[in-house]
């Protein structure tokens, strides 16, 4: 996945474009930036790659997290419902806006499941945030009934799967609002950096604003605008939206190669026929930035994932037992540690998460290994691969 590994040229001419006006600023100082405004150049990129109205670039995925849901009004006590298995940036995002995550079981698709989703709706409900693990995509479909039948919000996580689709719609772009991180691991990087995509006026003026202290950006003197409600500074930096536009050029090419790898490795898999391969909702088509399979049993998967790191095929992830990406490691969330208090309603509100039942995502993320697909490698090299985890995976299993 990650575009860091094709770090070339055109990275480096856009970068220097900047560093000729020496304007690091996305906002401001007409005059002096030669007419280089890329942050205002990779919105309107992305808008057109992702067929959607607004894009608001930010300064990580997380804050993309956090300006989305504040944004659409999202604040203390609104319980948003999140997957059990996601990057520890879902429960921050809500966290800091005094909002309250709601952990929902994941499913065969590695993401929310409809169901669970349906029976964790509260009054407080206010939104709804599945995350495309790993490449691939919730039913978003069923998620956005489910949504409209109790006028919550979807506000999609796409931070890993950029370049996917869904019923012919960019992933980002089905539900309300959708994210992007653009951080040093994604498929495509800008350093750090995120975006915020949306086809609602009103959700992305309210972006705009609130990333930057409030301003409303109306005239050309920052020192003269209004602040028609508070904000913070979630910017993104010239330098950063630099290296994103030229990375976002060869979104495409990065895609392009991820599903021919992908698929090298999958039908060499498919021989085994104890292995079986995360559901993919139908509509979607993966970005290919991990291979995700599940093993007969969750001993099987624990061997697996030890054989194939001393066999020295990298990049295969066990999540089960992950410290960032599955709830049972999160125990700072669980305990409610942190350095000064939490709202009152976080404190209140904040299921105890050690009395929870997440049996069915146990039951599927327990049984799963993850290969992350890697730009960089040769075609050789993947083939070379796939034998192996072949011949390890068959060991194991006879
Ligand atoms: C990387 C990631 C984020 C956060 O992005 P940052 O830019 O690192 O803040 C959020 N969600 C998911 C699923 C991610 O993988």
């Amino acid at each position: 996945m990650p575009g860091f590994e094709l770090f070339g040229e055109k990275e480096k001419k856009q970068v220097n474009d900047v560093l000729e006006t020496g304007v690091l600023m996305r906002y401001g100082f007409d005059g002096m930036r030669n007419g280089q405004w890329k942050a205002k150049e990779f919105e309107n990129a992305l808008s057109k790659r992702m067929q959607c109205k607004y894009t608001h670039l930010v300064s990580s995925g997380t804050a993309a997290l956090t300006v989305a849901l504040a944004s659409a009004g999202v604040g203390a006590g609104d319980e948003v419902l999140m997957p059990t298995f996601t990057f520890v940036a879902s429960f921050e995002s809500i966290l800091a806006l005094g909002a309250v995550p709601i952990l929902v079981d994941v499913d065969a698709t590695l993401t929310l499941n409809p169901d669970a989703v349906k029976k964790a709706i509260t009054s407080k409900t206010k939104a709804v945030m599945p995350v495309h693990m790993c490449g691939s995509m919730a039913d978003l479909k069923a998620l956005k009934t489910i949504c409209d039948s109790h006028n919550l919000l979807l506000v999609e996580d796409a931070c890993q799967a950029i370049g996917g689709s869904y019923e012919g719609k960019p992933l980002g772009t089905y539900g309300d609002l959708g994210c992007f991180s653009f951080d040093f691991v994604k498929t495509i990087t800008s350093g750090e950096g995120g975006a915020v995509v949306t086809n609602n006026k009103n959700y992305y003026v309210n972006a705009d604003h609130y990333s930057d202290h409030g301003h409303d950006h109306i005239g050309s003197d920052r020192g003269a605008e209004e602040h028609p409600f508070l904000g913070y500074n979630y910017r993104i930096s010239e330098l950063h939206a630099a290296v994103g536009i030229a990375q976002l050029e060869r979104l495409d090419e990065f895609l392009q190669r991820q599903q021919q790898y992908y698929t090298i490795v999958r039908e060499a898999l498919s021989t085994i026929s104890e292995i079986t391969f995360r559901e993919v909702p139908v509509g979607g088509i993966e970005n290919y930035s991990f291979l995700s399979f599940f093993m007969p049993t969750q001993e099987l998967a624990e061997k697996a994932h030890k054989a194939l790191g001393a066999e020295g095929v990298d990049a295969c992830f066990y999540w089960f037992a992950n410290n960032w990406h599955y709830y049972k490691k999160w125990d700072h969330l669980t305990n409610k540690t942190s350095l000064g208090k939490l709202p009152k309603e976080v404190q209140e509100q904040l299921p105890d998460y050690t009395k929870s039942d997440f049996s069915l995502s146990d039951k599927w993320v327990g049984r799963n290994i993850s290969c992350l697909i890697k730009l960089s490698w040769t075609t050789e090299e993947v083939e070379e691969r796939a034998q192996k985890m072949v011949e390890t995976i068959k060991g194991l299993l006879n």
